[in-house]
Parts: C-alpha cells; sequence; structure tokens
C-alpha cells in the first residue's frame, strides 16, 4: 500500500479523498493557497503546505510548486480530485517522470480523450454515435455556416476544452451562429486557455444521462451503472441521482445498452481508474455520447451508496497496479440516491456567488444522510474559487424514501451568514414533475420561469 499521498486539490473533494486515505492507514499532505489557510482540509491532513498565493494560477495550478512539495515530504502518490490539473495530461507526465504515482487515468487514456472533438472521433470508432456534427475543430464562420446547413439548426457551438458548463452557445440561424462562434472562442480562450469549439446538433429538451466506469491496467473494465444529471442550470448540474427515472420508468432497456457502450468506449482508449462516459437521451430514447470526464466526478457519492463500492479507495488499488477484484457481475444496486450541490450563491439573486464568513453552522444527519463538505461555523469562503461549499446525499430504499430524507435533511440544515442554495433545491424537491420523475435539462429553467436559452442566444 502507498505510505503517503498528496491531495492536489481544495475544498470538499480534498477532505473526501483524505478521510478514504485514514481509512487505508496512508499519510496524507494537503497542499493550499494564501486563502485556504483555515481551510478543512489542511486541518485533517497530517502534513500541509503552503505553494502559492489566492489564484488558481499562482497555486492549485502550479505544477513545478505540487511537485517541490511532493518531494519535500516524499510522498508515493498525488490524488489531483476534479477540476484544477486532474484532466491535464502533462501534469500526469510530470508525476510518472519524478517516480511520483498518479492517481487517475495513465496518460496514454488522457492523450487518447485529450479533447472533446478527438474523444468525439473515438467514440465513433467504438460504434457510439455523438450527435451529428463536424469532424473536429471548426475554423471560421464559413466553415461553420457550412456544417450547420449540414446538420440543420439549431446547434451548438461548444469548446473542445470545455468544462462546468461553460464555452458553448445555442444557434437556431446563420446570424446567431456567426455571433455564438466568436463568444464560445472569446469564452473558451478566457476559461481554458484555448479557443478551439466543435459544432454539435443541438438535442432538444434531452436527459443527461452518464455511466461510471471502473478500469484497471490489465484490461478490465466495468461500469457501476448510471446517473441522472439532467436537472441543471447554465448546463452545470445541480442535483444528481441513480437510478436514472427515464430509464427506469420509460427506457429500461437502455441501462444495458448504454453501459456497454460506456465500456466500449473506455476499451477504446485503453482508459484506466475511475471515469465518466455522459451522455445525453432524447425523447425517444436515442442516445448520443457526449463526452468522458477523466476523474472522480463531482456527483460520485450516489454511485457509491447504491454500489457500496468505494470510488477513491478503487482508484487508489488501480494506481497501486492491482487488478479489479469486482466483476461486473458482482456489482448490485441497492436503492436509490440523491444528491443536492449546496453552493455559497443567492438563488434570489440570479445565483451571484456569496462568498464570505458561515455564523451559525448545522449539518443535517441521521438515517441514510450523506454530508460531503468543508464548511463549519466560522469558515470564510474566499471569492476566488468555486462555489460548492456542500453536498448533501440521501440513500433511500427507493426513489420516494430518498426524496424523503433529502426534504428532510435541506430542512435540518442551517447555514448563517451566507446565503446558500438550499432554497433552491429543496423548491426543486418540491415541484410536482421532479417528484413524479419527469423532467429534461430544461427543468430548471421551466422552474424559474425564464427562458434562459433565449437569453444565452440574445447575448451572442
Ligand atoms: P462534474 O461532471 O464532475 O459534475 P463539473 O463539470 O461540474 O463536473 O465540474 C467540476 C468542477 O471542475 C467544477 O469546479 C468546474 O468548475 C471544474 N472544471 C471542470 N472542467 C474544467 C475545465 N476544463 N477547466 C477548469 N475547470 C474545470
Ligand atoms: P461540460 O464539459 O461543460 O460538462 P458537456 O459537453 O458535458 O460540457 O455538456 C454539458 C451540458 O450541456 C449537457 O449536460 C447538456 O445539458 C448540454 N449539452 C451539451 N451538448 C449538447 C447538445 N448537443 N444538445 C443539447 N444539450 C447539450
Ligand atoms: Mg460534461
Amino acid at each position: 500500500m502507498f505510505e503517503k499521498i498528496l491531495v492536489a486539490n481544495r475544498g470538499e473533494i480534498a477532505v473526501r479523498i483524505i478521510r478514504t486515505c485514514k481509512e487505508l492507514n496512508i499519510r496524507t499532505v494537503a497542499i493550499y493557497s494564501e486563502a485556504d489557510a483555515n481551510s478543512m482540509h489542511v486541518q485533517m491532513a497530517d502534513e500541509a503546505i503552503c505553494i502559492g498565493k489566492a489564484p488558481s494560477s499562482e497555486s492549485y495550478l502550479r505544477v513545478d510548486r505540487i511537485i517541490s512539495a511532493a518531494e519535500i515530504t516524499d510522498v508515493d502518490a498525488i490524488h489531483p480530485g476534479y477540476g484544477f490539473l486532474s484532466e491535464n495530461a502533462h501534469f500526469a507526465d510530470v508525476c510518472e517522470n519524478c517516480n511520483i504515482r498518479f492517481i487517475g487515468p495513465s496518460s496514454r487514456a488522457m492523450n487518447a480523450l485529450s479533447d472533446k472533438a478527438v474523444s468525439r472521433t473515438l467514440a465513433k470508432k467504438a460504434g457510439v454515435p455523438a450527435p451529428p456534427g463536424s469532424d473536429g475543430l471548426v475554423e471560421n464562420e464559413q466553415e461553420a455556416k457550412e456544417i450547420a446547413k449540414r446538420i440543420g439548426y439549431p446547434v451548438m457551438i461548444k469548446a473542445i476544452a470545455g468544462g462546468g458548463g461553460r464555452g458553448m452557445r445555442i444557434a437556431h440561424n446563420d446570424m446567431s451562429l456567426v455571433k455564438g462562434f466568436y463568444t464560445a472562442r472569446t469564452e473558451a480562450e478566457k476559461a481554458f486557455g484555448n479557443s478551439g469549439v466543435y459544432i454539435e446538433k443541438y438535442i432538444e429538451n434531452p436527459h443527461h444521462v452518464e455511466f461510471q466506469i471502473l478500469g484497471d491496467n490489465r484490461g478490465n473494465i466495468i461500469h457501476l451503472g448510471e446517473r441522472d444529471c439532467s436537472i441543471q442550470r447554465r448546463n452545470q448540474k445541480i442535483l444528481e441521482e441513480t437510478p436514472s427515472p427515464l430509464i427506469e420508468n420509460r427506457f429500461k432497456d437502455l441501462r444495458k445498452k448504454m453501459g456497454k457502450a460506456a465500456i466500449r468506449i473506455a476499451e477504446v482508449a485503453n482508459y484506466t481508474s475511475a471515469g465518466t462516459v455522459e451522455f445525453i437521451v432524447d425523447d425517444s430514447g436515442s442516445f448520443y455520447f457526449l463526452e468522458v470526464n477523466k476523474r472522480i466526478q463531482v456527483e460520485h457519492p450516489i454511485t457509491e451508496e447504491v454500489t457500496g463500492i468505494d470510488l477513491v479507495k478503487q482508484q487508489i488499488l488501480v494506481a497501486l497496479g492491482e487488478p479489479l477484484k469486482i466483476s461486473q457481475g458482482d456489482v448490485h444496486f441497492n436503492g436509490h440516491a440523491i444528491e443536492c450541490r449546496i453552493n455559497a450563491e443567492d438563488p434570489f439573486d440570479d445565483f451571484r456567488p456569496c462568498p464570505g464568513r458561515i455564523e451559525m453552522y448545522y449539518p443535517p444527519g441521521g438515517r441514510g444522510v450523506r454530508l460531503d463538505s468543508h464548511a463549519y461555523a466560522g469558515y470564510m469562503i474566499p471569492p476566488t474559487y468555486d462555489s460548492l461549499i456542500a453536498k448533501l446525499i440521501t440513500h433511500g430504499r427507493d426513489r420516494r424514501d430518498a426524496m424523503d430524507k433529502m426534504n428532510r435533511a435541506l430542512n435540518e440544515y442551517m447555514v448563517t451568514g451566507i446565503k446558500t442554495t438550499i432554497p433552491f433545491e429543496q423548491a426543486i424537491l418540491q415541484d410536482p414533475n421532479f417528484r413524479r420523475g419527469v423532467y429534461s435539462t430544461s427543468f430548471v429553467d421551466q422552474l424559474l420561469g425564464g427562458a434562459r436559452r433565449e437569453l444565452i442566444e440574445e447575448k451572442a
């Protein structure tokens, strides 16, 4: 077993990783920026090293400083968490060259899925359909118009390096296409340092259904079922559940088909470690490949709750070179799990971020409730990073039970001093269509009563 692991991340995911390390008797090293000196992950780790100033470009994205911290503390491995350097093949390479195990997919697999346009081509090779669209990068507006003409409006212009729902625009005609082409490029350059975009047919009222996969270094790959992440705002997930109500209620045979498709993609990419294959499903049950997330996913806990498998532990075992001890037939799904993402944002003021000091803090508990968080009373949320402060997860014997537990837990959860999205999550849980399990990615727009899609287009 590894003796010591450095966690190259912050917030709830750093805490989550340290917890499993403790259970495995692995010592941990936290890295932190000056803004995070009082953060929970720093206090929980056995050692902690400050690696720079608040902006991520001066700290959590600095490969040189993270590697120095790893060398000074003499760790065996680095866990990158999600976001930051987690999907950076160069970082994985540097780790390996310094004799530090990278806890994630091999750099070969990362390169096979290097960006979204390359991944689309790989999916086709694996015999899995992606939405009709461009073959790779779209270089200029003329080319964009030709593709849109071929596949038909509406289309989506998407950043090849995209993530977190940023760098995408919908277009319904040539005019909004040209505008969207340039705004998506500018936004992508700013957010990802890469202005490359591609074009995809926009699938109307789709469902986001993704499959958790797990592979070892010997070619064994299994899937751990799906997660429905259609409850999104601005293409960013805010509530996830498993099993997917769409699959359970309307397309039971999809689980097997999509699970197989996810595994085929992973096989063609020689994928190792934990990963997620994302799909969109249209109203007739046709599914299309979206992208592969080559890392632990924010919403991984709901899969852990229904399968009983610790995904971070599996990542560590795979990184050690252990073969998977779980076969596809060993994976059983028990009950239903829901995750609500609690953000420090004001849902009554267009989800404006609300950093600041948490005054009173009372976390929910009891049967079937799990809270993955780095928040505590007196904690000062810095304005610099993602606004996620907690993930509230409930597990029940069926969907109804998981919803009842979530309602109860959201009511118990008390946070003062800052605004949070708790009231918004409560509104979702009370919505009759959500309760029936009838929703698509348009759900949040409808709930907010806004025509956000049109707004996005107008801005473009
Ligand atoms: P998930 O699919 O795991 O829910 P998200 O898309 O919500 O992932 O992103 C998880 C976190 O990682 C967010 O904090 C998001 O801002 C960040 N992130 C995701 N992709 C990128 C990227 N390409 N570059 C920078 N940050 C990213
Ligand atoms: P990110 O890297 O930001 O996670 P994705 O490609 O995974 O980007 O897409 C995020 C979300 O955007 C999807 O879950 C879906 O709601 C929406 N989306 C992306 N592509 C399409 C498409 N072709 N048609 C309809 N919706 C899409
Ligand atoms: Mg995605």
